[in-house]
């Protein structure tokens, strides 16, 4: 049993929300970030708004002798991202960050490529659309630790509410600056960290791959709704995840539609 409150890295420690479901595994990881000794830390994906966790991360941040500076969202799905305004009013954080501007505090926004500083704390910001639209990864080059959000998780595999293309492309470059940038974990929305990043990312590669072929087989088998596809194909996977698995079957016929597969 991996434990996950209070994981990390040398500048990223997760608390865990107490969320618990099947979409959200765990629990939404939510962390704190800060180079050491340094005065100021951001937290990324503040999670639910569930004003016992919210008080819990500002408290982990003030045990450790510092405040918060800013918030930054991985993505504005709900349980990562419903608490960050009320988070930012307990804590003093001067803004909250994110791709869609729908989930901003204050005017700063975070695009491709952008570096996040704050007191020697060093984040590259990737856009990683996929699991949704505005979905981001964070590289943080000092630990060697790309931070997911939702685009892959610690352990299962995630909904693609996005577009597939976007999330087969987004796989990919992750998988190769993985490669590149010699990244050594995964630091997951939700789930237990990942310390063999390239291993995991391959690792949901072949499995978007087969499933794709087993949405196409049974397509051709006859199933003409992406319910009927989820029936013949999610056979292993828990009831509970079937209206999830739906909307991954749609996207991924909207896929194989556009490819001129099917
Ligand atoms: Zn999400």
């Amino acid at each position: 049993m991996t434990t996950i409150d209070g994981m990390g890295t040398g500048r990223a420690r997760c608390v865990l929300a107490p969320n618990p479901s099947p979409m959200t595994l765990d629990g939404t990881n939510t962390w704190v970030l800060a180079e050491p000794g340094a005065e100021r830390a951001l937290v990324i994906d503040p999670g639910p708004a569930d004003e016992g966790h919210l008080r819990r991360v500002a408290g982990t941040v003030a045990g450790g002798g510092r405040r918060v500076a800013l918030v930054l969202l991985t993505h504005g799905h709900a349980d990562h991202a419903e608490g960050a305004r009320r988070f930012a009013e307990l804590s003093g954080a001067a803004a909250v960050r994110a791709l869609d501007p729908a989930h901003r505090l204050g005017d700063e926004g975070l695009a491709e490529g952008e570096a996040v500083t704050l007191d020697g704390l060093e984040l590259t910001v990737m856009e990683t659309p996929g699991h949704s639209d505005d979905s981001l990864c964070f590289w943080i080059p000092a630990d060697r630790a790309i931070l997911t959000g939702d685009t892959v998780l610690g352990y299962g595999t995630t909904v693609v509410d996005g577009k597939l293309g976007d999330y087969l492309d987004s796989l990919d470059r992750l998988r190769d600056f993985a490669g590149t940038a010699g990244a050594a974990t995964i630091l997951p929305g939700h789930g237990p960290k990942l310390d063999d990043p390239i291993g995991a990312l391959d690792h949901y590669i072949g499995h978007r791959r087969e499933r794709l072929a087993q949405v196409e087989a049974a397509v051709r088998a006859g199933a003409g709704t992406a319910r009927e596809v989820v029936e013949r194909v999610y056979t292993d996977v828990d009831r509970a995840l079937w209206p999830a698995a739906e909307w991954s079957v749609q996207a991924q016929l909207d896929y194989l539609t556009d490819k001129g597969v099917i």
